[in-house]
């Protein structure tokens, strides 16, 4: 058992970060497994204003390279790399990186989700300059402008809604005839005299205004008709994907694929397997909150590592 670590963490977003400061301030040498580009969804963004502790504000990967530095502080060790295959069933929980194996008593899951794009010209190129994926994060810098939510479930009716306490305008681009979203969320939003619906309408293009939204071409399906219109940000609410492809089959998921714990608690179905942040969360998606259910996965895990002994 020489080479079986106490905990290895999948994931270098706010909850694997903050499930490693908690682990690595418990003596625990977690070893964090950050994936092929460290930091996690954050460091695709500039301003933060809504984690507590930054009353100015602070730039994501600023953020991010903080909490990792927190963690290193006090031993945790980092591998910049993207988990290939996992073994979470035995006693020994085993990670591999290509040819290399990790072995932990224990592990926390933090791989978090990815929002699913539009997959059009200029969406990639204006992230974070007028195109986002999150209303809760960026609807405050969008005051007093003419602004769009792509999607017709319950998140695209929620963030539309939300979103008209800064927009003076938003309209919901939708590609069928009716929503997806459940009633009493949709009506919500229809009966909002803010905002309008484009229904069977699609975007084919996010226009450069010089760095940031300048418009954005849509098209109806029925009739073809293309349209411009002069909008200068795109909420694009058309769902989000857990990353959780490598614990299928050996972890419990959900029929969208999260990862499914026995909350409060971070237990998922396999003992000394614990998961935080994004992966698990359907509802809140926020950095704090993430980094909320990486500390109790810490926690859970030291308690779990402890009762071994
Ligand atoms: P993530 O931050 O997504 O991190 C997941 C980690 O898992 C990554 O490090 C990734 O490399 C790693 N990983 C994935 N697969 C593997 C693998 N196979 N092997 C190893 N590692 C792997 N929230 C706010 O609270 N405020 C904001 O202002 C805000 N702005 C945002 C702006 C943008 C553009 C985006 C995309 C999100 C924003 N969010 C914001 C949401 C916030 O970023 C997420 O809720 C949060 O990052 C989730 O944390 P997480 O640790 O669960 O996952």
């Amino acid at each position: 058992m020489d080479d079986v670590r106490n905990l290895i963490i999948v994931g270098s977003g706010p909850a694997g970060y903050t499930a490693s400061l908690y682990a690595a301030r418990a003596n625990l040498q977690p070893l964090v497994i950050e994936g092929a580009t460290s930091g996690g969804a954050l460091m695709t963004t500039t301003d933060v204003e809504n984690f507590p502790g930054f009353p100015d504000g602070v730039l994501g990967p600023e953020l991010m390279d903080n909490m990792r530095k927190q963690a290193e502080r006090f031993g945790a060790e980092f591998i910049t790399d993207d988990v290939t295959s996992v073994d979470l069933a035995g006693d020994v929980k085993v990670v591999r990186i290509g040819d290399s194996e990790y072995r932990a008593k224990a592990i926390i899951l933090a791989t978090g989700s990815a929002w699913r794009p539009l997959s059009v010209p200029g969406e990639q190129e204006l992230l974070g300059h007028g195109v986002s994926s999150c209303a809760t994060c960026d609807g405050f810098f969008f005051r007093g402008q003419h602004i769009v939510v792509v999607g017709g479930g319950d998140s695209a009716m929620e963030e539309a809604t939300f979103l008209t306490r800064f927009a003076e305008t938003v309209t919901i681009i939708h590609r069928r005839d009716q929503f997806r979203a459940s009633r009493i969320m949709a009506e919500r939003a229809l009966s909002n005299p803010k905002i309008r619906v484009m229904w069977d309408t699609v975007v084919t293009e996010v226009i450069d205004g010089g760095g940031k939204v300048g418009g954005l071409m849509v098209r109806n399906v029925k009739t073809g008709e293309e349209t411009k219109l002069d909008v200068t940000g795109v909420f694009v609410a058309i769902g989000h994907d857990p990353r959780s492809e490598l614990f299928r089959g050996q972890v419990e998921l959900d029929g969208e694929g999260y990862v499914k714990v026995a909350a409060p608690s971070t237990r998922t179905n396999l003992t000394g397997v614990f998961a935080a942040g994004d992966v698990v969360d359907h509802t809140y998606r926020q950095a704090i909150t993430a980094s909320g259910t990486g500390c109790a996965a810490a926690l859970d895990a030291e308690r779990y590592i402890a009762s071994l002994e």
